[in-house]
């Protein structure tokens, strides 16, 4: 069975809204893509700029503390005055209270004794193993970062209770002759180094932004947590765009570095390290993609909403002319129900539809009249046809002047009377009689009063004959003036010859007018069971007609056999 295609509204709406929602999708698919790159793209440059600016700041820093030590050590007071002076100490007091960084601020005698230090702290200990007395006797020093050893007991504990470290800077004091008179050192506390990177990174805004302080080897000094995990930074392309990268805490960072360009004397190799889960990162994007994508599902719903009204529009006037036409093929008729709606054409279609069905109709309707009179007409041509059958029928077996039936009817009733003679006559079935009746000297009767008085006497005789005998006998016009009369069922030759007897008495006692009196000659015979035909009892009848003519005239003969 072929298919019901869909309804022209189902269509337009799903062919509409369909291209709607997939233009949408990749309009909105392919903005969000690259509102994604754009944004990696711009995240990554500012990650770089991030780890830039912390690097950077720390270089500064450091350059300064160096500098700042450099030049306490070569300052009159430590160059000149006995380096154990009180005022030496308030010297160094002061210095601390103005960087609150510097945890400790001491100085050493050449042979490594701590001759003054801030809070008193280490007074008279031997710093002569440690890296930074060694290493800034001949030079300015700046040391990596280390764990408090002989100062660990000594000083506060760190308030996030990680272990006390430091940076270390330090440098000779020599006299006026460069000879060693000692070794002025700090120990900055590692986490003003920290506070330094994640100053920087406070100022920018991104969640889950965090920094790291990697040493030349690649080894996490900073943040503890990540301390241990000296295989969990992975390398990092320097100064270019990279693409996000797992770590080993499972997650997907975007990071970008930067190396600490100290301008120290001694470079540490730290890099700096800005990184930004990839999920906060690109969490922007993802709002504008899901933005789109509410966008893009509003605009399809609302495209939707049009094309149903515009399907609405479109299709109604056609449903119309559906159903129009459904009306015109069912009722008939012309319905009032188009109405103004829909578009021009719709409309010149509606017209055109209008007058087409208006001339169908009309053509339908004289065809149907022209049928119906041709059916009347044919009806009334069978009827006459008929009627003037049945008039040839009658005229076919009867007398035009007496009304009788004619030869042809006799002819037609003897021979029923014979088939029905033959066929019952041994079961005691009655013969039947003719009686041939012939006028007397009828030619004298034209030859005297004309034709149409001779017409007269054989309508008047023909009468009589009619009267004289029963409804079941026939009465027929034998040609000219002679007539015959079929008796079905006699009982005997007796009663053939009472009915001619009555027949001939009847004519002879009429008076014929104009005509006068008027008598006629009869012969009977009765069938015989041995006759072959009808001929035979007509032969046999006109044989007794012939007899009465010549035995003189009116009277009745019988031949029997
Ligand atoms: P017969 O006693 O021997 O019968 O003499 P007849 O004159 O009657 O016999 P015939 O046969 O010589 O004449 C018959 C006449 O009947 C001849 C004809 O003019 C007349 N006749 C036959 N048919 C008609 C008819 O239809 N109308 C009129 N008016 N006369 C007829
Ligand atoms: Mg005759
Ligand atoms: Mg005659």
């Amino acid at each position: 069975m072929r298919r019901r295609p869909a309804s022209l509204r189902t269509q337009l709406v799903l062919t509409l809204a369909g291209f709607a929602l997939v233009v949408l999708s990749a309009v909105g698919w392919y903005l969000g893509r690259l509102a994604t790159i754009e944004l990696r793209d711009a995240q990554q440059v500012s990650l770089g700029a991030a780890a830039q600016a912390a690097a950077d700041l720390l270089a500064t820093e450091l350059r300064d503390r160096e500098r700042e030590i450099e030049l306490l050590s070569q300052s009159p007071l430590l160059s000149d005055r006995p380096l154990d002076a009180p005022v030496v100490r308030e010297t160094l007091q002061r210095r601390q209270a103005l960087h609150e960084e510097l945890a400790w601020l001491g100085i050493a005698s050449p042979s490594g004794t701590v001759l003054q230090s801030t809070g008193g702290l280490l007074l008279g200990v031997s710093v002569a193993q440690r890296e930074w007395f060694m290493g800034a006797r001949e030079r300015v020093y700046v040391g990596d970062v280390h764990e408090a050893k002989l100062l660990a007991r000594l000083l506060p504990e760190q308030p996030n209770g990680e272990p006390t470290r430091f940076v270390d800077f330090a440098a000779p004091i020599m006299d006026a002759q460069g000879n060693l008179r000692g070794v002025i050192g700090a120990h900055a506390h590692w986490r003003w180094i920290t506070g330094i990177v994640d100053s920087t990174l406070k100022q920018r805004r991104g969640a889950g932004l965090d920094a790291l302080i990697v040493d030349r080897e690649g080894r996490v000094l900073y943040p503890e947590a990540l301390k241990r995990a000296t295989d969990g930074v992975p390398v990092l392309p320097a100064g270019k765009l990279t693409s996000p990268m797992r770590w080993t805490d499972g997650e997907e960072y975007m990071a970008a570095e930067a190396r600490v360009l100290a301008r120290t004397r001694v470079d540490l190799g730290w890099r700096v390290i800005v990184r930004q889960p990839q999920v906060e990162a690109l969490r922007p994007a993802r709002l504008l993609r899901n933005h789109l994508l509410l966008l893009g599902l509003a605009v399809a719903l609302l495209a939707l909403l049009a094309a149903w009204a515009l399907a609405r529009r479109l299709s109604r006037p056609v449903e119309q002319l559906a159903r129009f036409a459904q009306c015109v093929e069912t009722a008939r008729e012309i319905p009032e129900m188009l109405g103004a709606s829909g578009a021009r054409e719709i409309a010149q279609l509606g017209d055109a539809m209008r007058s087409m069905a208006g001339s169908l109709l009309e053509t339908e309707r004289r065809l149907q009249a022209a049928n119906n009179s041709l059916e009347q007409q044919v009806q009334a041509r069978t009827a006459e046809l008929r009627t003037a059958n049945e008039a040839l029928a009658l005229q076919a077996a009867q007398d035009g002047l007496t009304g009788l039936a004619n030869r042809r009817g006799l002819d037609q009733r003897m021979a029923e009377a014979q088939a029905l003679y033959q066929r019952y006559a041994s079961q005691g079935g009655r013969p039947h009689a003719l009686l041939l009746i012939d006028l007397d000297h009828f030619k004298q009767i034209n030859d005297r009063h004309g034709h149409p008085v001779g017409d007269e006497v054989l309508r008047r005789v023909a009468a009589q004959l009619r009267q004289s005998v029963r409804g079941t006998d026939l009465v027929a016009r034998f040609g000219g003036e002679e007539f015959a009369v079929l008796l079905p069922g006699c009982a005997s030759p007796d009663e053939a010859l009472a009915v001619a007897e009555k027949i001939r008495t009847g004519i002879a006692a009429t008076d014929f007018a104009v005509a006068g009196r008027q008598t006629a000659s009869l012969g009977v015979s009765l069938a015989a069971t041995t006759d072959t035909s009808p001929a035979e009892l007509l032969r046999r009848a006109d044989e007794a007609l012939y007899e009465a003519k010549r035995a003189g005239r009116n009277r009745v003969v019988l031949r029997a056999t």
